[in-house]
């Protein structure tokens, strides 16, 4: 027994060497690896780039040569499965896809293949799963004890809480229970709790072991700088810091990843728009493009991005809010996959604030699942308006412990705070007084307007210059204002209510702060937003 164990370590690291070109395994790839070999089950959580591909790749090459068997690779996308395949080629190894881009001929030919023995991995899409044919077809390798391995890739894809929920995925629950001697490793980029623990019922991982590598991408600049002129400052951005870098910017809807990527062309930046309204063909070869030319800056929705495997991404932006961190997480770990300097830039403002609230409340989701979105939400904004360090709270989300880490904006250059406890109070009591008199409350404008002591026309309609708080919070100003709002959102101490033209609503923690329970300390937004690079660190 341990001799088996001992050579097929030795395998693993010759596959490693021989086949694919490395001298070494990378953190926990060398324990997964020798864990899978043996035949137990893995759920692994490594952050994009970790390598996770060679984590079923090397077990599949070593349980091949053993005894003989197929792995199959479940994997949501087709283009990550393209790219998988034609790179296993690259280096020799006999590698397939089914999905839905095949015509009949084609299938036939892989499922030939895969019954002769003539490929190690098998990807397909997950939806396959269900199909007689494919079952058939697994059914068979199963009782000539030829299915060596599963593989779920991107196993976040089962979670309903996860940011990528594709219920296909719900389906693979079949793959354990009709194969249940076969071993299974499920792999996946984030990590949360609460995703992790449906990760493990949904697929019945139960008894698998938990690789669970540190999150930290200790090369990639966190940057969050509150949105004023959000064109602009992106613009400033990639101009001082990645001039003729490739790069990826994120946007959340369709019309304005393309105008944005037409404005930026404008502006002399190479940049391509994608996302999934435009053409397949069209995408095909942006994306081709984006991978094989330097220094083209990809405009896109969320739709791009999976599977993207350009290891000189030198920054990812977005001028959108993401709806949570894994979301963030997940796509800011595109930027520096090869280890160089790489910068996560975000620009945010209230606006984001209160579409992403709406967004949810909005949503025809249950109650409970949109309570869970906005905790979320939540935790996001508090990123956001975080004045310590970043990476210590997005590792500290995915439930690891780290120092401040001196590569972030806070950590660059700690931002001033002040006490806004009253300027909150102020906030909170202008609500309820309006709410008193009016009988329903304000959006965030308006309610500045009445603090600032603004006279416009919606003042003397509603004769909110008789208001006691009109007027006093004239001292600060509407940044300091909105930051207060967002700052107030984030914790829970207001709401914005989407059925009533996102007006801003008390909580019960709104008490705390009022009673002066809670106080509230907020960065100072005017402050020098460049954090230039010195050329020794890049
Ligand atoms: P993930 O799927 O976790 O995002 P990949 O499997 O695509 O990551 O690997 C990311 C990059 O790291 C790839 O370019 C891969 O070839 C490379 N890589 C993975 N493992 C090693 C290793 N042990 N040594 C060197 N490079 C590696
Ligand atoms: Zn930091």
């Amino acid at each position: 027994k341990f001799f088996t164990v001992f050579s097929s370590a030795d395998a693993a690291t010759r596959v490693l060497q021989e086949t694919f070109g490395y001298p070494r395994f990378r953190g926990l790839q060398q324990d997964i690896v020798n864990h899978v070999i043996a035949g137990d089950d893995a759920l692994v959580l490594m952050p994009t780039g970790g390598g996770k591909s060679l984590c079923y790749q090397i077990p599949a090459l070593v349980r091949q040569q053993q005894s003989g068997g197929i792995t199959l690779v479940i994997s949501p996308l087709i283009a990550l499965m393209h790219d998988q395949v034609r790179a296993l080629h690259e280096v020799g190894v006999a590698a397939d896809f089914l999905n839905s881009s095949q015509n009949l001929d084609e299938t036939r030919a892989v499922e030939r293949r895969v019954r002769q023995g003539d490929t190690c991995l098998l990807y397909a899409a997950p939806e396959r799963v269900n199909t007689a044919r494919f079952l058939e077809l697994l059914d068979d390798l199963y009782a000539q004890n030829r299915l060596a391995l599963f593989a779920i890739d991107e196993a976040h894809c089962v979670s309903q809480w996860g940011h990528d929920f594709r219920p296909e995925y719900r389906q693979l629950t079949l793959l354990h229970q009709r194969y249940h001697s076969v071993p299974r490793i499920a792999l996946t980029a984030t990590a949360d709790a609460l995703t992790r623990a449906d990760i493990i019922e949904r697929l019945h991982l139960q008894e698998a072991r938990l690789f669970v590598s540190s999150f930290d991408r200790p090369n990639i600049r966190y940057q969050i700088v509150e949105k004023n002129d959000a064109r602009k400052q992106l613009l400033q951005f990639i101009g001082q810091e990645h001039e003729g870098e490739a790069g990826i910017i994120y946007c959340q809807s369709r019309k304005k990843v393309e105008d944005t990527a037409e404005w930026l062309c404008m502006q002399g930046i190479d940049a391509l728009p994608y996302h999934a309204g435009l053409p397949a063909a069209t995408r095909q070869q942006h994306q081709e493009r984006f991978l094989r030319e330097d220094g083209l800056v990809m405009t896109a929705t969320i739709a791009f991005g999976m599977g993207i495997d350009k290891p000189d991404v030198r920054f990812v932006a977005h001028l959108d809010l993401p709806k949570n961190i894994e979301g963030y997480y997940q796509e800011t770990g595109r930027a520096g996959r090869d280890g160089e300097a790489a910068d996560a830039w975000m620009a945010y403002g209230l606006a984001d604030v209160i579409n992403q609230r709406r967004m949810i409340d909005e949503s025809p989701a249950s109650e409970d699942y949109k309570q869970v979105m906005r905790g979320k939400l939540d935790a996001l904004l508090a990123l956001a308006e975080a004045a310590d360090c970043r990476r210590q709270r997005l590792l500290a989300y995915f439930g690891e412990a780290s120092e401040p880490c001196g590569n972030c904006d806070n950590c660059l250059h700690p931002p001033s705070t002040w006490d806004a406890t009253q300027a909150a109070q102020k906030l909170l009591s202008c609500i309820y007084r309006v709410q008193k008199m009016s009988g329903i409350t304000f959006g965030a404008g308006h309610l500045i307007d009445i603090l600032r002591g603004k006279s416009t026309d919606k003042m003397a309609q509603f004769g909110h210059e008789t208001l006691s708080t009109f007027g006093i919070g004239s001292d600060l100003s509407e940044i300091q204002w909105r930051s207060v709002v967002r700052q107030l959102l984030a914790m829970g101490a207001l709401r914005t209510d989407a059925s009533a033209f996102n007006t801003l609503q008390m909580t019960p923690q709104s008490r705390d702060i009022l009673q002066g329970a809670q106080t509230l300390t907020l960065r100072t937004h005017e402050r020098p937003a460049r954090t230039r690079r010195s050329p020794a660190s890049r």
